[in-house]
């Protein structure tokens, strides 16, 4: 994960590790590397300028030059400056409701239906939850068969209406069967497109507005770098979700997705992605990513 980005931090500090006597040009360059490994994990330039102009003042102020080992503090500075940028704390899922509804969104081949079942799986080994999935792709059969393929691998009932094109209708209904059956979670997997286009848009927010989730998601492959936050972006003006699933963090990912996404739309990224099996989820914790990307 993020090995490139890794290689260059620790490039950017070499000079700062070293013996000799370090002076404030020193830590300059060194943080001009570091903005330049942030934009090349495709963080934009001017988070990644604010970032290191934020460590610069730290440095300053505490006076940097001064301390026994500074380019410790430094790594520690730009550890703690990355961590405040993803989101500081972990944050949960909103599971209040009886039952909790979860709203999935996200384009085509981010993930969805796959972070669902994995989130069914997730919850459903919590033993007081007992989750049902919902399709609520009136466009793809395939995405239905898909949602029952996986609800089958984890061992969670999936809730289906194949004639039935209205996804909002199938929401309700699919919420109504919840109660019935005794299902304290619903899990509702919804149609996306390969670009972002006004008739889906249109389709999430009827869906949003109709059922009132407890929970949206916003599901991103992270490995599609800007354009995962820039759909990000648009996703959280027509919905203003809760928070964001980060997938396809096990491939060659750049990691600027990860680290910019939280100060761009001010929403958590609340679990990731780490595989195609169904229990390659983590909680998203700031800091451990932190700690990941400083290698
Ligand atoms: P959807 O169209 O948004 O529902 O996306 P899918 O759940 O069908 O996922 C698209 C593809 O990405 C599938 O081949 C999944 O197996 C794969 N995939 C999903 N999540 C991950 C992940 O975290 N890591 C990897 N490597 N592949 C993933």
């Amino acid at each position: 994960m993020f090995d490139n980005l890794s290689d260059k931090l620790d490039s950017a500090f070499h000079v700062l590790k070293g013996h000799g006597q370090i002076t404030e040009i020193n830590v300059a360059e060194s943080l001009k590397e570091v903005r330049r490994a942030l934009v090349d994990a495709d963080v934009n330039y001017k988070i990644a300028k604010e970032f290191t102009n934020t460590v610069k003042e730290k440095a300053l102020g505490q006076n940097v030059l001064n301390t026994l080992k500074p380019g410790q503090l430094m790594v520690k500075l730009v550890k703690d400056e990355l961590t405040e940028l993803m989101g500081g704390e972990a944050e949960g899922i909103n599971l209040s409701g009886n039952p909790s509804v979860i709203l999935m969104s996200g384009l085509q081949g981010s993930g969805k239906t796959t972070f669902s079942g994995k989130l069914a799986n997730f919850l459903k080994n919590k033993k007081t939850k007992k989750p049902l999935l919902v399709a609520c792709d009136v466009y793809r059969p395939a995405a239905i068969n898909q949602l029952h393929v996986v609800g089958e691998q984890v061992g969670v009932e999936v809730y289906s209406d194949e004639g039935n094109q209205d996804p909002v209708a199938i929401s309700r209904d699919a919420i109504a069967y919840a109660k019935d059956n005794g299902h304290n979670v619903v899990i509702i997997d919804t149609a996306g497109r390969l670009a972002v286009d006004e008739a889906m848009m249109t389709e999430i927010s009827n869906i949003h507005q109709a059922i009132e989730p407890h929970e949206t998601l916003f599901v991103v492959d992270s490995m599609t770098g800007q354009d995962a936050v820039n759909t990000a972006k648009t996703f959280n003006e027509r919905l203003n979700f809760d928070g964001v699933i980060l997938t396809k963090l096990d491939g060659d990912t750049r990691g600027g997705a990860a680290i910019s996404i939280k100060s761009v739309v001010n929403k958590p990224i609340k679990f990731i992605g780490t595989g195609e099996k169904m229990d390659a989820i983590d909680i998203f914790y700031p800091s451990r990513m932190a700690d990941r990307i400083l290698g």
